[in-house]
Protein backbone atom coordinates (compact mmCIF):
# COMPACT_ATOMS: atom_id res chain seq x y z
CA UNK A 1 0.00 0.00 0.00
CA UNK A 2 0.90 3.54 -0.59
CA UNK A 3 2.76 5.21 2.13
CA UNK A 4 0.54 8.15 3.78
CA UNK A 5 3.17 10.52 3.49
CA UNK A 6 5.36 10.96 0.11
CA UNK A 7 8.14 13.59 -0.18
CA UNK A 8 10.20 14.13 -2.96
CA UNK A 9 13.35 16.31 -3.60
CA UNK A 10 11.79 18.62 -1.35
CA UNK A 11 13.47 22.29 -1.11
CA UNK A 12 12.60 25.22 1.13
CA UNK A 13 15.50 28.17 -0.08
CA UNK A 14 14.54 31.20 1.57
CA UNK A 15 16.49 34.28 -0.29
CA UNK A 16 18.50 36.69 0.83
CA UNK A 17 18.46 40.69 -0.47
CA UNK A 18 20.68 43.28 -0.10
CA UNK A 19 21.63 46.51 -0.87
CA UNK A 20 18.95 49.55 -1.87
CA UNK A 21 17.02 47.96 -3.84
CA UNK A 22 16.79 45.26 -2.25
CA UNK A 23 18.41 42.63 -5.00
CA UNK A 24 18.85 38.94 -4.00
CA UNK A 25 22.27 38.27 -3.96
CA UNK A 26 21.54 34.99 -2.47
CA UNK A 27 19.62 31.76 -1.11
CA UNK A 28 19.81 30.00 2.34
CA UNK A 29 19.40 26.18 1.66
CA UNK A 30 17.88 25.81 4.44
CA UNK A 31 16.13 22.29 2.88
CA UNK A 32 18.06 20.83 0.02
CA UNK A 33 16.92 17.99 -1.39
CA UNK A 34 15.01 15.79 0.60
CA UNK A 35 13.29 12.67 0.47
CA UNK A 36 11.40 10.14 2.60
CA UNK A 37 8.34 8.10 2.99
CA UNK A 38 5.70 7.59 6.51
CA UNK A 39 3.86 4.40 6.37
CA UNK A 40 0.29 4.88 8.35
CA UNK A 41 0.39 4.64 11.91
CA UNK A 42 4.29 4.99 11.89
CA UNK A 43 6.50 7.10 13.45
CA UNK A 44 9.36 9.25 11.58
CA UNK A 45 12.16 10.31 13.41
CA UNK A 46 13.99 13.54 12.03
CA UNK A 47 16.66 14.08 13.89
CA UNK A 48 19.79 17.04 13.43
CA UNK A 49 21.66 19.73 15.40
CA UNK A 50 19.52 22.81 15.51
CA UNK A 51 20.01 24.69 12.16
CA UNK A 52 20.22 21.67 10.08
CA UNK A 53 16.39 22.20 8.50
CA UNK A 54 14.49 20.04 10.28
CA UNK A 55 12.27 22.31 11.55
CA UNK A 56 11.81 23.66 8.02
CA UNK A 57 11.27 21.13 6.81
CA UNK A 58 8.66 19.86 8.93
CA UNK A 59 7.20 22.81 8.16
CA UNK A 60 7.11 22.83 4.75
CA UNK A 61 5.66 19.45 4.53
CA UNK A 62 2.86 20.34 5.97
CA UNK A 63 3.09 23.72 3.63
CA UNK A 64 3.09 26.38 5.90
CA UNK A 65 5.38 27.28 3.31
CA UNK A 66 5.05 27.67 -0.43
CA UNK A 67 8.18 25.25 -1.20
CA UNK A 68 10.71 26.32 -3.77
CA UNK A 69 10.76 22.94 -5.30
CA UNK A 70 9.86 19.10 -4.97
CA UNK A 71 6.68 17.47 -4.45
CA UNK A 72 4.92 16.44 -1.05
CA UNK A 73 1.85 13.94 -1.45
CA UNK A 74 -0.33 13.10 1.89
CA UNK A 75 -3.19 10.53 1.72
CA UNK A 76 -2.62 10.24 -1.75
CA UNK A 77 -3.39 14.54 -2.42
CA UNK A 78 -0.15 16.42 -4.35
CA UNK A 79 -0.09 19.58 -1.96
CA UNK A 80 3.29 20.38 -3.16
CA UNK A 81 2.46 23.44 -5.22
CA UNK A 82 -1.28 24.06 -4.09
CA UNK A 83 -2.69 27.64 -2.98
CA UNK A 84 -3.48 28.60 0.24
CA UNK A 85 -6.99 28.22 -0.75
CA UNK A 86 -7.05 24.78 -1.95
CA UNK A 87 -4.86 23.70 1.00
CA UNK A 88 -7.80 24.49 3.16
CA UNK A 89 -9.47 21.20 2.02
CA UNK A 90 -6.31 19.16 3.67
CA UNK A 91 -5.59 21.18 6.22
CA UNK A 92 -7.53 18.62 8.73
CA UNK A 93 -5.86 15.60 7.77
CA UNK A 94 -2.17 17.45 8.72
CA UNK A 95 -1.67 18.91 11.84
CA UNK A 96 1.64 20.25 14.14
CA UNK A 97 2.11 19.88 17.76
CA UNK A 98 4.94 22.72 18.45
CA UNK A 99 7.60 22.72 20.59
CA UNK A 100 6.76 25.92 23.05
CA UNK A 101 3.22 25.59 24.18
CA UNK A 102 3.26 28.57 25.70
CA UNK A 103 4.28 30.94 22.55
CA UNK A 104 1.51 28.62 20.07
CA UNK A 105 -1.35 29.19 22.59
CA UNK A 106 -3.26 32.43 22.47
CA UNK A 107 -2.77 34.05 26.56
CA UNK A 108 -6.26 35.61 25.93
CA UNK A 109 -8.42 33.01 24.84
CA UNK A 110 -9.83 30.19 27.27
CA UNK A 111 -8.69 26.82 26.48
CA UNK A 112 -12.39 25.73 25.31
CA UNK A 113 -11.37 28.49 22.65
CA UNK A 114 -8.39 27.80 22.54
CA UNK A 115 -9.54 24.06 21.15
CA UNK A 116 -12.60 24.58 19.02
CA UNK A 117 -10.72 27.41 17.04
CA UNK A 118 -9.95 24.81 14.20
CA UNK A 119 -13.97 23.01 14.91
CA UNK A 120 -14.93 26.63 14.11
CA UNK A 121 -12.61 26.87 10.84
CA UNK A 122 -13.19 23.71 9.39
CA UNK A 123 -16.47 22.20 10.09
CA UNK A 124 -20.51 23.56 10.91
CA UNK A 125 -20.57 21.99 14.04
CA UNK A 126 -23.20 23.77 16.70
CA UNK A 127 -22.18 25.32 20.37
CA UNK A 128 -22.99 22.20 21.72
CA UNK A 129 -21.41 20.05 19.93
CA UNK A 130 -18.44 21.62 19.15
CA UNK A 131 -18.41 22.17 23.52
CA UNK A 132 -19.23 18.42 23.68
CA UNK A 133 -15.86 17.73 20.97
CA UNK A 134 -13.60 19.96 23.25
CA UNK A 135 -14.73 18.06 26.74
CA UNK A 136 -14.02 14.69 24.77
CA UNK A 137 -10.90 16.52 23.67
CA UNK A 138 -9.30 17.29 27.07
CA UNK A 139 -10.53 14.32 28.86
CA UNK A 140 -8.72 12.26 25.82
CA UNK A 141 -5.62 14.30 26.31
CA UNK A 142 -5.45 13.62 30.42
CA UNK A 143 -7.02 17.55 31.08
CA UNK A 144 -9.69 18.01 33.65
CA UNK A 145 -12.69 19.04 31.27
CA UNK A 146 -13.62 20.69 34.62
CA UNK A 147 -10.74 23.53 33.19
CA UNK A 148 -12.07 24.62 30.19
CA UNK A 149 -13.06 28.11 30.67
CA UNK A 150 -9.26 28.89 32.08
CA UNK A 151 -6.19 30.29 30.43
CA UNK A 152 -3.27 29.05 29.78
CA UNK A 153 -1.14 30.91 31.85
CA UNK A 154 -2.99 28.90 34.74
CA UNK A 155 -1.27 25.87 33.62
CA UNK A 156 1.45 24.05 34.14
CA UNK A 157 3.90 23.39 30.51
CA UNK A 158 3.23 19.72 30.18
CA UNK A 159 -0.50 20.79 30.89
CA UNK A 160 -0.36 23.37 28.38
CA UNK A 161 1.52 20.98 26.12
CA UNK A 162 -1.57 18.97 26.18
CA UNK A 163 -3.76 21.84 25.21
CA UNK A 164 -1.37 22.20 22.35
CA UNK A 165 -2.12 18.50 21.67
CA UNK A 166 -5.98 18.32 22.28
CA UNK A 167 -5.73 21.24 19.51
CA UNK A 168 -4.18 19.38 16.94
CA UNK A 169 -6.88 16.11 17.42
CA UNK A 170 -9.79 18.33 16.90
CA UNK A 171 -10.26 17.93 13.34
CA UNK A 172 -9.43 14.26 13.42
CA UNK A 173 -6.21 14.47 11.98
CA UNK A 174 -4.32 11.83 9.82
CA UNK A 175 -0.56 13.20 10.19
CA UNK A 176 0.79 15.17 12.84
CA UNK A 177 4.16 17.25 12.79
CA UNK A 178 5.20 17.16 16.45
CA UNK A 179 8.57 19.57 16.01
CA UNK A 180 10.36 19.15 19.44
CA UNK A 181 7.37 18.69 21.17
CA UNK A 182 9.15 17.90 25.03
CA UNK A 183 11.46 19.81 24.28
CA UNK A 184 10.34 23.17 26.45
CA UNK A 185 9.83 20.81 28.79
CA UNK A 186 11.02 19.76 32.66
CA UNK A 187 12.77 16.93 31.98
CA UNK A 188 10.71 15.07 34.67
CA UNK A 189 7.52 15.45 32.78
CA UNK A 190 9.02 14.77 29.34
CA UNK A 191 7.92 11.21 29.04
CA UNK A 192 4.29 11.81 30.32
CA UNK A 193 4.23 13.75 27.01
CA UNK A 194 5.96 11.02 25.13
CA UNK A 195 3.89 8.39 26.50
CA UNK A 196 0.61 10.40 25.60
CA UNK A 197 2.14 11.31 22.09
CA UNK A 198 2.52 7.49 21.87
CA UNK A 199 -0.77 6.28 23.32
CA UNK A 200 -3.24 8.62 21.36
CA UNK A 201 -0.97 6.96 17.93
CA UNK A 202 -2.09 3.67 18.81
CA UNK A 203 -5.28 4.49 19.87
CA UNK A 204 -6.00 7.06 16.84
CA UNK A 205 -3.62 5.26 14.38
CA UNK A 206 -2.19 8.56 13.84
CA UNK A 207 1.14 8.83 11.75
CA UNK A 208 3.76 11.19 12.89
CA UNK A 209 6.86 12.69 11.66
CA UNK A 210 8.95 13.34 15.53
CA UNK A 211 11.43 16.38 14.58
CA UNK A 212 13.92 16.22 17.37
CA UNK A 213 17.84 16.98 18.14
CA UNK A 214 17.87 13.88 21.19
CA UNK A 215 18.81 10.89 19.56
CA UNK A 216 17.74 8.84 23.27
CA UNK A 217 14.13 10.04 22.60
CA UNK A 218 14.13 9.77 19.16
CA UNK A 219 15.14 5.72 20.12
CA UNK A 220 12.89 5.54 22.17
CA UNK A 221 9.48 6.80 20.10
CA UNK A 222 10.67 6.49 16.34
CA UNK A 223 9.84 3.36 14.00
CA UNK A 224 12.63 4.92 11.25
CA UNK A 225 15.08 7.69 11.58
CA UNK A 226 16.20 10.14 9.51
CA UNK A 227 19.72 11.95 10.07
CA UNK A 228 19.58 15.76 8.66
CA UNK A 229 22.41 17.40 8.07
CA UNK A 230 22.97 21.23 6.68
CA UNK A 231 19.50 20.88 4.76
CA UNK A 232 19.80 17.11 3.59
CA UNK A 233 19.32 13.67 4.81
CA UNK A 234 22.39 11.73 5.46
CA UNK A 235 21.16 8.20 6.39
CA UNK A 236 17.60 7.19 6.50
CA UNK A 237 17.24 3.61 8.56
CA UNK A 238 14.92 1.55 10.74
CA UNK A 239 15.54 2.50 14.34
CA UNK A 240 17.48 -0.73 15.26
CA UNK A 241 19.72 -0.45 11.90
CA UNK A 242 20.60 2.82 12.27
CA UNK A 243 21.50 2.62 16.41
CA UNK A 244 23.20 -0.83 15.94
CA UNK A 245 25.03 0.22 12.81
CA UNK A 246 25.08 3.67 11.93
CA UNK A 247 26.56 3.91 8.39
CA UNK A 248 26.65 7.70 7.54
CA UNK A 249 30.40 9.12 9.09
CA UNK A 250 27.69 12.00 10.69
CA UNK A 251 25.22 9.62 12.47
CA UNK A 252 28.65 7.78 13.65
CA UNK A 253 29.47 11.06 15.24
CA UNK A 254 26.09 12.05 16.68
CA UNK A 255 25.72 8.70 17.77
CA UNK A 256 29.49 8.32 19.72
CA UNK A 257 28.08 11.26 21.72
CA UNK A 258 25.00 9.76 23.17
CA UNK A 259 24.96 7.80 26.11
CA UNK A 260 24.27 4.03 26.04
CA UNK A 261 21.53 2.86 27.82
CA UNK A 262 22.93 -0.92 27.67
CA UNK A 263 26.61 -1.04 26.48
CA UNK A 264 26.72 -4.68 26.73
CA UNK A 265 24.16 -4.90 24.67
CA UNK A 266 25.69 -2.40 21.95
CA UNK A 267 28.07 -2.69 18.63
CA UNK A 268 28.84 0.70 19.25
CA UNK A 269 31.33 1.06 21.97
CA UNK A 270 33.70 3.23 19.89
CA UNK A 271 35.19 6.40 21.68
CA UNK A 272 33.14 9.37 20.91
CA UNK A 273 33.88 11.45 17.50
CA UNK A 274 34.78 14.80 17.58
CA UNK A 275 33.96 16.65 14.45
CA UNK A 276 36.56 19.16 13.49
CA UNK A 277 35.14 22.59 12.58
CA UNK A 278 32.07 24.26 12.48
CA UNK A 279 28.78 23.17 10.00
CA UNK A 280 28.86 25.39 7.22
CA UNK A 281 26.54 28.21 5.98
CA UNK A 282 23.31 27.00 4.49
CA UNK A 283 24.29 30.33 2.73
CA UNK A 284 27.19 28.55 1.04
CA UNK A 285 27.31 25.05 1.37
CA UNK A 286 30.54 22.97 0.71
CA UNK A 287 30.73 21.63 -3.18
CA UNK A 288 30.53 17.84 -3.49
CA UNK A 289 29.32 16.48 0.01
CA UNK A 290 27.69 19.02 2.31
CA UNK A 291 29.50 17.16 4.91
CA UNK A 292 33.28 17.21 3.73
CA UNK A 293 34.77 19.86 5.42
CA UNK A 294 34.06 17.83 8.43
CA UNK A 295 34.26 14.58 7.05
CA UNK A 296 36.40 12.10 9.13
CA UNK A 297 36.32 9.45 6.22
CA UNK A 298 36.78 12.51 3.32
CA UNK A 299 37.98 10.91 0.10
CA UNK A 300 38.88 13.23 -3.19
CA UNK A 301 35.73 12.75 -4.85
CA UNK A 302 33.75 14.01 -1.76
CA UNK A 303 34.71 17.64 -2.84
CA UNK A 304 33.57 17.67 -6.15
CA UNK A 305 30.33 15.12 -6.27
CA UNK A 306 27.81 15.19 -4.25
CA UNK A 307 26.69 11.52 -3.28
CA UNK A 308 22.74 11.03 -4.09
CA UNK A 309 20.63 9.35 -1.75
CA UNK A 310 20.86 5.81 -2.63
CA UNK A 311 19.00 2.93 -1.23
CA UNK A 312 22.70 0.78 -0.01
CA UNK A 313 21.00 -2.27 1.58
CA UNK A 314 16.89 -2.99 2.00
CA UNK A 315 15.11 -0.44 3.51
CA UNK A 316 18.63 1.77 4.39
CA UNK A 317 19.38 4.80 2.28
CA UNK A 318 22.97 6.68 2.96
CA UNK A 319 23.95 9.89 0.84
CA UNK A 320 27.60 8.83 0.60
CA UNK A 321 30.34 7.63 -1.73
CA UNK A 322 31.82 5.16 1.02
CA UNK A 323 28.51 2.84 0.27
CA UNK A 324 28.49 3.61 -3.43
CA UNK A 325 30.39 1.29 -5.59
CA UNK A 326 30.39 3.61 -8.46
CA UNK A 327 32.80 5.83 -6.40
CA UNK A 328 35.09 3.02 -5.04
CA UNK A 329 32.67 2.48 -1.84
CA UNK A 330 31.59 -1.15 -0.70
CA UNK A 331 27.63 -1.90 -0.34
CA UNK A 332 27.67 -2.57 3.34
CA UNK A 333 26.73 -5.93 5.11
CA UNK A 334 22.97 -6.50 5.80
CA UNK A 335 22.14 -6.25 9.26
CA UNK A 336 18.80 -8.00 8.62
CA UNK A 337 16.25 -5.34 10.20
CA UNK A 338 14.62 -4.22 7.10
FE1 LIG B 1 32.38 11.78 4.15
FE2 LIG B 1 32.75 11.60 1.55
FE3 LIG B 1 30.83 10.20 2.71
FE4 LIG B 1 30.61 12.84 2.46
S1 LIG B 1 30.68 11.36 0.80
S2 LIG B 1 30.15 11.65 4.26
S3 LIG B 1 32.72 13.47 2.78
S4 LIG B 1 33.02 9.97 3.02
MG1 LIG C 1 14.05 23.49 15.47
Amino acid sequence: TRPLVEVRDLKMHFPIHAGLLRRQIGAVRAVDGVSFDIREGETLGLVGESGCGKSTCGRAVLRLYDITDGEIVIDGKAIGHEDQNSLRHVRPTMQMVFQDPQASLNPRMTVARIISEPLDEHTKMSGAEKRARVLELMDKVGLNPTFASRYPHEFSGGQRQRIGIARALALNPKFIVCDEPIAALDVSIQAQVVNLLEELQDELGLTYLFISHDLSMVRHIADRVAVMYLGKIAELAPRDDLYAQPLHPYTQALLSAVPEPDPAQSDNQGERIVLRGDVPSPANPPDGCNFCTRCPAVMDVCRRIDPDFREVTPGRYVACHLYDPEHGGTAPEQTGGA
